[in-house]
């Protein structure tokens, strides 16, 4: 596939609409970077937990979290890995904890100016899918294209219930889509980048469609911008 003319694809979308699988295969495709985004929030949010911060008091949370370097690389498999000072904590940022306090964390503009900052200087060279909630409406406006990718509540959950029933610790159905909903909810309202699609977004609706096909698509909209 030719596509010299997009340097940067914007994917957002509510959790578990499946943007990082999506995103990172179409990246592999077409001889991409891939980041995502949320994982950040989620390191970010790692390092509040970790200092045992105030989740209702912002600036105990910042404290925390300007304290550390976040720093995203690619992994072997074009996966983003989160390193905090230099330690690899990919393997925690998963957990149901963070899941259910990342929002709030999300949510503080101070953390999203610094968040942003580092994403636009890790697509200054161009060539990635870059995937999250505020891609296409704040940290690239420039992409092309802008996806944004749903599906309902209960496909979303049951996905996220799936990828996590192997885990020690996995937690019931039910709550995975009570937080799940409470994390859409946050996320679409706060005053800071809330999740929306771009003007120019093209919607994508993955209810009743498979990964490969997903994938497909983004695929014909990225020729529709390079052809
Ligand atoms: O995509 P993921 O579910 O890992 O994102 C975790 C959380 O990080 C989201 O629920 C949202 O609060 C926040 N986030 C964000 N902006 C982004 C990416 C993620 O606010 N660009």
């Amino acid at each position: 596939m030719h596509n010299n003319g997009a340097t940067a694809i914007a994917i957002d979308g509510p959790a578990a609409a499946g943007k990082t699988v999506v995103g990172n295969k179409l990246a592999k495709k077409i001889g991409y970077r891939f980041l995502d985004t949320g994982m950040m929030y989620r390191a970010a949010t790692v390092v509040a937990l970790d200092a045992q911060a105030d989740f209702n008091d912002i600036d105990s949370l910042l404290d925390a979290v300007e304290q550390f370097e976040i720093e995203a690389r690619s992994g072997a498999n074009g996966e983003t890995l989160i390193l905090i000072n230099g330690k690899d904590i990919t393997s925690s940022l998963r957990s149901h904890d963070v899941d259910s306090q990342v929002s709030a964390v999300a949510a503080i503009a101070r953390v999203r100016e610094i968040m942003v900052a580092a994403q636009r200087k890790l697509a200054a060279d161009g060539g990635i899918v870059m995937v999250g909630r505020d891609i296409g409406t704040v940290v690239l406006q420039d992409a092309r294209p802008k996806i944004y990718l749903t599906a309902n509540l209960e496909t979303r959950a049951k996905r996220r219930f799936l990828e996590m029933k192997d885990l020690p610790e996995h937690p019931p159905l039910e709550e995975i889509l009570t937080a799940m909903r409470m994390r859409d909810k946050i996320d679409s309202s706060r005053e800071a980048s809330p999740l929306r699609p771009a003007y120019d977004a093209v919607i994508v609706e993955t209810d009743n469609m498979t990964v490969e096909e997903v994938v497909h698509r983004l695929c014909e909209l990225v020729n529709g911008v390079t052809s």
